[in-house]
């Protein structure tokens, strides 16, 4: 990361931004932190930064190769990626294939592990302190998060991901039950994907146990060294043996 650093722009949970001489991209630093429950749950996870810098830069390399518009560049420094600047919009875009996490614990009617009748999209506006509230279509326009034009292309992006990214996991023998995005604008205005897709950011289950092999483990409170144990596992699957 030598000789392209300057100065800190943000830091969150698990990642750092810093500007770049070249004002129209900036560097993502992934970082070791684990975080759950907004933020209240926290550890140290030796290698998790590299381990999904890596993750991301495939992923996003796999879109891009699909016509999928996304801020990746090119990985600098085993934890640290290049990307285009973008103007952040403030919401998770989830979606999802199959019932977990948020969505059984909102719906009485939704079992865990269910298959849904079609693939949900949801939005929800990035704020820990308020837990992230769902936004319906109305409030990203009426709060202009989001122009109509906007949540349209939002929408056929996150299909269109969702569609690539199932592929992927199904031949790794991965299902991929749901996953989070975030979109930023370009400086010509064209959204583009944005943040991070890696074990942090989707649901992914073994095909033939149903055992989680993402940050699940965590947030249900497994120990650290399983954690890690499954980070390492589903970073070889996805990337390959370091
Ligand atoms: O918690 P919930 O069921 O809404 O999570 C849906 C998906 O979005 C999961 O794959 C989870 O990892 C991801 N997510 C995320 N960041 C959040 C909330 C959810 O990456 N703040």
């Amino acid at each position: 990361m030598e000789g392209y650093r300057t100065e800190k722009l943000t830091e969150g949970k698990t990642k750092t931004v810093y500007l770049t001489k070249n004002s129209d991209e900036v560097l993502l630093e992934f970082r070791n932190d684990i975080t759950a429950l907004d933020g209240k749950k926290h550890d140290i996870l030796k290698e998790k930064g590299s381990i999904n810098a890596a993750v991301s830069a495939k992923i996003f390399s796999l879109l891009e190769e699909n016509g999928i518009p996304t801020h990746f560049i090119e990985l600098v420094a085993p934890t640290v990626m290049r990307v285009r600047r973008l103007e952040m919009i403030p919401v998770e875009v989830v979606c999802r294939n199959f019932a977990a996490g948020h969505l059984v614990k909102s719906y009485p009617f939704v079992k865990k592990g269910e298959k849904l009748r079609r693939s949900l999209i949801e939005f929800f506006l990035k704020n820990d302190l308020y837990h992230d509230p769902l936004l319906s279509e109305e409030h990203l326009t009426v709060f202009g998060l989001m122009s109509k034009e906007e949540i349209r292309t939002v929408k056929k992006i996150t299909r269109k991901i969702n569609k690539v990214l199932s592929k992927y996991m199904l031949k790794l023998g991965l299902r991929l039950v749901d996953f989070k995005v975030e979109f930023g604008r370009d400086k010509t205005g064209k959204l583009r994907v944005g943040d991070e897709l890696n074990i942090d950011s989707m649901r992914l289950w073994d095909l033939k146990t149903g055992e989680s092999m993402d940050k699940d483990v965590y947030r249900q409170g497994g120990s650290l060294e399983k954690v890690s144990q499954v980070y390492v596992q589903t970073y070889k699957l996805i990337v390959g043996e370091k």
